[in-house]
Parts: C-alpha cells; sequence; structure tokens
C-alpha cells in the first residue's frame, strides 16, 4: 500500500513534458509501482488535451513552415532507442529489480559513504549532470541530520525509512525542500534502497557528515 504520492505540481509538468528530466525520472519511477498516479497522469493529459483542443488558432509565422521543412531535409540525430537494460552491473538486493525509468542510465557502480551505507551516482542520457543517486542503507542505520537547498525527490524502491515526519516504504514517494530538516533512519529489520534527485545542495549537521557530503558531490 503506498501511502505518499507526487503532488500536480510533478504531475503536471511530467504530463505535459515539461519536467526536467533528474524530476521526471523519480516520478517516473514511483509511476512504475502507483497505479493512483498513472491514472491522475492520464486524467492531467485529458484535460491538457482539451484544453488545447478548445484554444483559438494562431497564426504561424510565415517563415514557420519552410523552416520546419529545412529541418526535416537535414536530417537530424534518429531518435534516442529506449534501452531495457538496468544501469552498468548494480548488485541488487534478492528479489528487486531495477525500475525501467533507469533504463539507460550509467553508473560506475556501489562506493563507501559510512558504515552500512552505500551510494552510486548515476548519469541520464538525457542529462548526464542530473545529481540522481541510488541510496542504499543497511537496517537500522541512519543518514546524517541535513536540510536542504532547493527540492530533494526520492522513491523507495526496497525497504522502509522514517524521519520523524512519516515512514515511507516501498513504492513511497517523498518531496523535501528548504523547510525540511530530517535525519531519515532505516527500519530494523531490511535494508532500504532509494532513488533520489537532488536538486540544489544538502547542508549536513556536523563537519564529518559535512565531508561526505562533499565527497559524494551534494
Ligand atoms: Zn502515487
Amino acid at each position: 500500500m503506498i501511502h505518499h504520492h507526487p503532488g500536480d505540481e510533478l504531475l503536471l509538468p511530467l504530463a505535459a513534458g515539461r519536467l526536467a528530466v533528474g524530476p521526471a525520472l523519480v516520478v517516473n519511477a514511483h509511476l512504475e509501482a502507483c497505479a493512483e498516479c498513472r491514472d491522475r497522469v492520464r486524467t492531467l493529459q485529458a484535460i491538457g488535451g482539451a484544453l488545447v483542443e478548445d484554444a483559438e488558432p494562431v497564426a504561424l509565422a510565415p517563415e514557420a513552415w519552410g523552416r520546419t521543412l529545412a529541418r526535416i531535409d537535414a536530417g537530424g540525430a534518429p531518435p534516442a532507442r529506449r534501452r531495457r537494460s538496468p544501469p552498468a552491473p548494480l548488485p541488487l538486493p534478492a528479489g528487486m529489480a531495477w525500475p525501467a525509468a533507469l533504463s539507460g542510465c550509467t553508473t560506475r557502480g556501489w562506493r563507501w559513504m559510512g558504515p552500512g551505507m552505500r551510494y552510486a551516482r548515476l548519469a541520464s542520457p538525457q542529462d548526464p549532470d542530473a545529481k540522481l543517486y541510488l541510496l542504499r542503507i543497511s537496517a537500522g542505520r541512519s543518514l546524517a541530520q541535513h536540510s536542504h537547498r532547493g527540492m530533494e525527490l526520492s522513491q523507495v524502491l526496497v525497504g522502509a525509512f522514517a524521519d520523524g515526519r512519516a515512514t515511507f516504504a516501498a513504492g513511497d514517494f517523498d518531496v523535501t525542500d528548504d523547510d525540511v530538516m530530517h535525519q531519515p533512519v532505516v527500519a530494523q529489520d531490511a535494508e532500504c534502497v532509494c532513488l533520489a534527485y537532488i536538486e540544489g545542495s544538502l547542508s549536513f549537521a556536523g563537519p564529518l557528515a559535512s565531508a561526505v557530503g562533499r565527497m559524494i558531490g551534494v
């Protein structure tokens, strides 16, 4: 049972194809797990389509059609083929499969970030600079307390964590921003794997955690 979902402030731009690559990837990973949000996106797309149909036609600039034909004649890069392969070999917890949203992403694999804590930086072919991460934290471990400069999106892929606001389990989606200072603690019974997008940067409490944050690049 999924309890935490992305809001319309994310689903609406996603439905319109206007959400940036990094956040779209995390929201799409949520949609794979959540029929309720897939329905919501379909509804938003239908509303968007109806609005376009109702809109008054606007005259194109006289040269617009010529430019379009010129672009077609010039060819251009073929559309990227959507690869269904998972990111470069990353060991997974038993029984877990990577979301299809990660297709085409590459990674250099798990890196140590503390006792019982590993991370993997993901590079999306559409935007290699988007700060996308997989976090894999052992049962009972906690991330350092931190706040955010900008938005942080997380999709729980396996396991669960709690941070004082709520418990987030597999399938749940979380958004934090400048107003949230939290310390995610992984449940005692199983490790937790999350997909995360960090828009700005994280601000850690304490010099050691700050050093780890700089190492990871957040
Ligand atoms: Zn949902």
